[in-house]
């Protein structure tokens, strides 16, 4: 079902957020698609956003918000830092950038409030959140309390993938005609490569599992553990 209001995806190009952007082309009338430039080792993935979004048909806008990447020290923007290959047992990687998804989901509220949006959408994950806190249910829920009585404002933070594992979020974006443009187009690879990419980083690692499984299950027929979820 339609919405008849505005959505603001927080979109960072990537597959989980690209898939939220079309998931949010199904569920709401109007789209747009916000970007942060917060400092990333890669900045193709702010032009492949726009990229995606100009062709996606929303609206399209970024935001430079260096000071995110600056302030807590993380190996996706300090160019001296060698990403962590494991997870440690007892701390987040530190591909974690501190504070990230509170900032940008604060910045993206009053940009969306300028604007008369209440309904936001991030690509978060509960299921696979590599450990971020600021990926689990209770942060999102918390955050949208806080939003609300921050502006006193009702804004509705949308989390489409919160439960679903990496296969059934590619599941979600072929049921909205959108596998091949994330497949083909996004940018998740912590080595910057769009596609496929690099193959070993653990962002790839777990984009590609995901994937695998979801292509043996279309082998298969079998639609395991994605028939009967509604879109
Ligand atoms: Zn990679």
């Amino acid at each position: 079902m339609q919405i008849a209001e505005s959505a603001l995806v927080v979109f960072s190009g990537g597959q989980d957020s690209t898939t939220c952007l079309f998931w949010a082309k199904r569920h709401f009338k109007e789209v747009f698609a916000l970007t942060f430039d917060y400092g990333q080792k890669h900045v193709l993935e702010v032009r492949l956003a726009e990229q995606i979004a100009r062709q996606a048909g929303v609206h399209f806008d970024r935001i430079e918000a260096p000071l995110i990447g600056m302030l807590g020290r993380n190996s996706l923007t300090c160019s001296d830092m060698e990403m962590d290959r494991e997870k440690p047992a007892d701390t987040p990687p530190n591909t974690f950038v501190p504070g990230r998804n509170l900032f940008f989901l604060s910045i993206a509220a009053v940009y969306a409030r300028e604007r008369g949006i209440r309904h936001l959408v991030t690509g978060v994950s509960q299921t696979d959140f590599s450990g971020y806190p600021d990926c689990r249910d209770s942060f999102i829920k918390s955050l949208n309390v806080t939003l609300n009585l921050a502006m006193e404002e009702q804004f509705v933070i949308h989390t489409p993938l919160m439960w679903m594992d990496k296969c059934q979020t590619w599941a979600l974006a072929d049921r909205l005609g959108a596998f091949e443009v994330v497949r083909r187009d996004t940018l998740t690879c912590y080595n910057g490569i769009p596609g496929d990419g690099c193959g070993h980083c653990p962002a790839c690692k777990l984009r590609r599992e995901g994937l695998e499984r979801y292509l043996q299950q279309q082998r298969r027929g079998s639609g395991e553990g994605t028939a009967g979820q509604p879109v």
